[in-house]
């Protein structure tokens, strides 16, 4: 069995994140956090690739359209359809414009609760109600209503894995296994050792 501190997730900064010259701060955060960078590069996906990324989890679309819907009915609108896969379908062919516009960072990174953490720290999916002190939550404006409204993806800088199997079968679509690199980091020694007796002479 793997040590927590081996979790790993993906982290994508999407068009929009890479265009507002956020790469930096975004990284930032995330290494800020004791997570340790095992694997980035710079790609422009294509559609097909963008479909296989968001359908490797099956209940994606579902769960999506759901979210939708109930995020609609808080805020006391009338959710664009009744049926999340109706929902889900137009937010896909939105997702594939918004994903090949321009170059996007695909990184994974490693460490204790990596996948929670990293969401945490994100943010939720629409900016407009992202906790403040998340990355979306204070880098972006976006909202459901505007985006459906004009019949586009949400623009909300990142996409992070959701669950410790999503993000497994995510950095095996993104990333070859000759692309991430397993290294100790000094960090690691104040972070996880059980004892912190390397410190004094
Ligand atoms: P997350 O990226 O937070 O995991 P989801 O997996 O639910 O969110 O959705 C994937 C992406 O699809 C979101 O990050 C967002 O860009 C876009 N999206 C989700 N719901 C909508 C919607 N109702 N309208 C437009 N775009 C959406
Ligand atoms: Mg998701």
């Amino acid at each position: 069995m793997k040590h927590p501190k081996e979790e790993r997730t993906l982290v994508i900064i999407k068009p929009d994140g890479v265009q507002r010259g956020l790469i930096g701060e975004i990284v930032k955060r995330y290494e800020g956090l004791g997570l340790k960078l095992v694997g980035l590069k710079m790609l422009v996906p294509d559609p097909a690739h963008v479909e296989a990324h968001y359908t490797l989890d099956p209940e994606w679309r579902k769960v999506t359209g759901e979210k939708t819907i109930k995020s609609y009915r808080e805020k006391g609108l009338t959710p664009p359809s009744e049926d999340p896969l109706e929902i889900t379908a137009k937010i896909l062919a939105n997702l594939k414009k918004y994903l090949t516009a321009g170059p996007v960072i695909a990184m994974v990174w490693e460490g204790a609760h990596a996948v929670k953490i990293v969401r945490k720290i994100t943010g939720g999916t629409e900016p407009l109600t992202s906790d403040v002190g998340t990355i979306r939550g204070d880098y972006v404006l976006d909202s459901y209503t505007m985006a459906d409204a004009d019949n586009r993806a949400v623009r909300n800088l990142i996409h992070a894995s959701g669950s410790a199997g999503e993000a497994e079968a995510e950095i095996a679509h993104w990333f070859k296994p000759g692309e991430l690199t397993d290294y100790r980091i000094i960090h690691e020694e104040i972070l996880y050792d059980v004892n912190l007796d390397g410190i004094l002479e």
